[in-house]
């Protein structure tokens, strides 16, 4: 029954601004016609004449959208205006026509340009990526388009001007500034990688610190990039895809609304002809009546109610993609903000997911480099972050020594792996791995007290004889402190964190975070028993991980976050909310966010709602004519879409804290 705001307005002479010029010169035509008819004795046709203008200026757009409509088989509010308008001026009352012309262009001129704006933001993220990037050749460079860039190749980003695609540090020492991407305001520090073969093989374990997005803004000296996405895929054009698609999706409250007007519209289209048939009943003319159901309908047109919702998450959104957060719909923006429970995970999302090894003990006689061989030469073969925290170590330690190959891995999900060296079968894990085998009351001893010093800790096993014990700890992020407790003053009740590591060296890190309750030692699949089981107890639960081996467990939540999504293609797919940047201390701005959202989300249904309950009756009753009804009807309007706007503007409070 309303116009429902997508259509795109051709622009008039005017430029983009038409329309508004149209209601505005509607207004002061009829103002003028106004004044000569109660002021001037001229003739009536005078002022007629400025009437006439000023259905003209103010019916133009409307006609136009209402025939727009109506070939497309639509009755829609445009149509009824115009209707009302030509019944006002049949009936003599030129005045009051004109007045509800202006009212409803103005209106409508004004909620296209605040629509337009939320717009705007978003396109404006399009615009970010350079169309042209400098190939580097044998000799010197060349200009390309971005399209024609091949993976591989080199690009040369010049000092103070925007990086043109995705890909890796060769040469040259900068800082770039992330912020279009990732919402980070300070600019960061980018160097060569060490092995640019190696990182073009696994773009994925490119290190932050070489990797560049396109769309970033380069700082102080030239850098030299290669290229490992094609344009179509950088992070930057996926980001504006999804943000895309994100607008798309209907919130639940958009749902509930849709539901609600598809038997409200009906309910009001029959009132409306019914009261044509007033004058039966009462006395009065018919035309008093038909006036009557005109106020009516314009009174229940639910305008304001159709825009509450869809401006609101327009705007949640568009707020958040400037943030580095993207929020893949109004789903998971209103549930985010109306949810009181976080689970966590450990390694990677509260810790820094960059283990060192802290003990390395050999058993028996055995020698601490040899068990550090054994250990590497195993490790290398798995991608955990405790093996490549083992490898990176171990190399380090045993500076050019000679490594056995090992073959045959067998990675046991949340317990360890298992490989031959040598002929010899190794195991190295956690006790789990061991379930079964009698261990020595004295080993466990020492593995317990490795625990409960906050270090993972496993065994290492050579054809059934235990030779050592491998530590490693995990630091918690510097961040996580002061931001679960950021959380905890938003209202965050309940947190929770989930790992597959040791219970003893979860509640070590939790004591150190601040977080009250922490389920250890869980395999995947029980990490999505406890989602499930607290989802069963706060009824909404938002899961936050890296996206990738927590998968699952965010799947299973109401609203999965993963963090550091600029840099993992899997994240950027899977989460329902993701941080781009590798930081914790996004999180408060999202949930903020989401809960400033959800709250004008109400607040519009209040308002929207609360005016369609006051206008019916003061139309019905002829307390209210049309004029006022359009008002009132567009005022409303106009307010949700403005008090939507204010999601735009939003800015995190407290930010001193840090
Ligand atoms: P998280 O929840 O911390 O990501 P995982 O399920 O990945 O936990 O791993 C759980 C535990 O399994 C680790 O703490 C470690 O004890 C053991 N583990 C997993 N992979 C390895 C490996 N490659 N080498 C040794 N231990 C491993
Ligand atoms: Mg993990």
């Amino acid at each position: 029954m309303c116009a429902e705001h997508e259509h795109d307005h051709a622009h008039g002479i005017l430029g983009k601004n038409t329309e508004l010029y149209f209601a505005l010169l509607s207004g002061a035509t009829l103002l003028v016609g106004f004044l000569l008819e109660k002021f001037t004795d001229f003739d009536g046709n005078i002022s007629w004449g400025f009437y006439l203008a000023a259905y003209f200026f103010g019916g133009y757009f409307v006609s136009r959208e209402a025939v727009t409509e109506i070939s497309k088989g639509k009755f829609e509010i445009d149509f009824l205006m115009l209707v009302a308008a030509m019944g006002a001026g049949f009936l003599g009352n030129w005045a009051e026509g004109g007045l509800l012309l202006f009212l409803f262009s103005l209106g409508h001129a004004l909620e296209h340009y605040a629509m337009g704006k939320a717009r705007k933001s978003i396109a404006a993220l399009t615009e970010l990526a350079p169309k042209t990037a400098l190939l580097k050749k044998k000799d010197g460079f060349l200009e390309v388009g971005i399209e024609t860039l091949r993976l591989g190749d080199t690009i040369i980003v010049k000092p103070g001007t925007k990086i043109s695609a995705d890909g890796f540090v060769v040469k040259g020492q900068s800082t770039v500034d992330q912020a279009p991407i990732t919402g980070e305001s300070i600019p960061v520090d980018k160097v060569p990688v060490a092995r640019p073969d190696l990182a073009f093989e696994n773009p994925d374990d490119i290190p932050s610190e070489s990797r560049v997005f396109s769309g970033t803004i380069n700082g102080s000296s030239t850098l030299e990039v290669t290229v490992t996405k094609i344009a179509a895929d950088s992070t930057l054009s996926r980001l504006v895809t999804m943000v895309q698609e994100a607008q798309q999706q209907k919130s639940p409250t958009q749902l509930l609304t849709d539901t609600f007007q598809k038997y409200y519209v009906p309910a009001v289209i029959a009132l409306v002809i019914l009261l044509n048939f007033a004058f039966m009943v009462i006395d009065e003319t018919w035309s008093e009546s038909f006036y009557r159901s005109m106020a009516v309908l314009v009174a229940a047109s639910p305008c304001a109610l159709a825009i509450s919702t869809p401006s609101a998450v327009l705007s949640g959104i568009a707020r958040a993609a400037r943030g580095g957060v993207l929020v893949k719909g109004g789903r998971p923006l209103e549930d985010l903000g109306n949810l009181t429970a976080l689970a966590f995970d450990k390694t990677g999302t509260l810790t820094e997911g960059k283990p060192k090894v802290t003990d390395v003990i050999p058993l028996g006689e055995g020698d601490k480099n040899d068990l550090l061989k054994i250990l590497v030469s195993v490790e290398k073969l798995s991608n955990h972050p405790i093996a490549k925290a083992i490898v990176r170590d171990g190399l380090l330690q045993l500076n050019g020594a000679d490594f056995p190959e090992a073959d045959s891995l067998e990675e046991i999900q949340g317990k360890g792996i298992k490989a031959n060296l040598d002929r010899e079968t190794i195991r190295i894990g956690n006790l789990k791995i061991f379930e079964g085998e009698t261990i020595d009351p004295a080993l466990l001893q020492r593995i317990s007290t490795l625990e409960t010093e906050g270090k993972t800790s496993m065994l290492i096993q050579r054809e059934g004889d235990f030779i050592g014990i491998v530590g490693v700890m995990d630091v918690p992020r510097k961040m996580a402190k002061p931001t679960l407790s950021k959380l905890r003053r938003l209202g965050i009740k309940k947190m929770v964190m989930l790992t597959g590591d040791n219970q003893k060296v979860a509640t070590a890190v939790a004591e150190q975070i601040g977080i009250t309750e922490a389920r250890g030692s869980l395999l995947p699949e029980e990490k999505v028993a406890v989602v499930q089981e607290l989802m069963a107890k706060e009824n909404k639960l938002a899961m936050i991980g890296d996206g990738v081996n927590d998968a699952p467990a965010m799947a299973h939540s109401t609203v999965g976050i993963a963090m550091g999504a600029a840099g993992s293609d899997v994240a950027l797919e899977t989460a329902d909310i993701a941080l781009m940047a590798d930081k914790l201390e996004t999180l408060p701005f999202a949930i903020g966010l989401s809960r400033k959202a959800s709250a004008i989300i109400k607040q519009n249904l209040w308002i929207s709602l609360g005016m369609v309950v006051l206008l019916i009756p003061a139309t019905l009753l002829n307390w209210a004519n049309i004029g006022v009804a359009v008002a009132f009807h567009e005022g409303s309007t106009l307010i949700v879409v403005l008090n939507a706007l204010r999601l735009l503007a939003y800015k995190e409070k407290s930010k001193g804290i840090f």
